[in-house]
């Protein structure tokens, strides 16, 4: 994994906490939401880790939480994964 410099940590700490916060929200414990946030955090400092979980898609509606592809079967909300169907938030094309 990366190291990170103070102001690379600081920003890594807030996405966290937003995540950490976002995943509670959703439904999560405590404990289960804290863990995704972690591995999103490894995962964002490993170059070679390229794993998505569906609330990064544009595909995930959040409020059902299912897939909005008809070409997935369903959606893994909570679960880092490699989806063909993967279309990340916030980029235009
Ligand atoms: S397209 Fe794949 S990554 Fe995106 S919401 Fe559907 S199942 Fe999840």
């Amino acid at each position: 994994m990366k190291i990170l410099n103070d102001d690379e940590l600081i920003k890594a700490i807030v996405i966290h906490e937003r995540r950490r916060r976002a995943f509670e929200q959703s439904g999560l414990s405590e404990t289960m939401a804290f863990d995704l946030a972690e591995q999103m955090f490894e995962r964002d400092h490993d170059p070679m880790d390229d794993r998505r979980i569906c609330f990064e898609c544009k595909n995930f509606n959040s409020q059902n939480k299912k897939c909005m592809d008809p070409k997935q079967k369903f959606a893994l909300p909570y679960i880092l994964q490699r989806c063909g169907g993967f279309n990340l938030k916030g980029v235009k094309k």
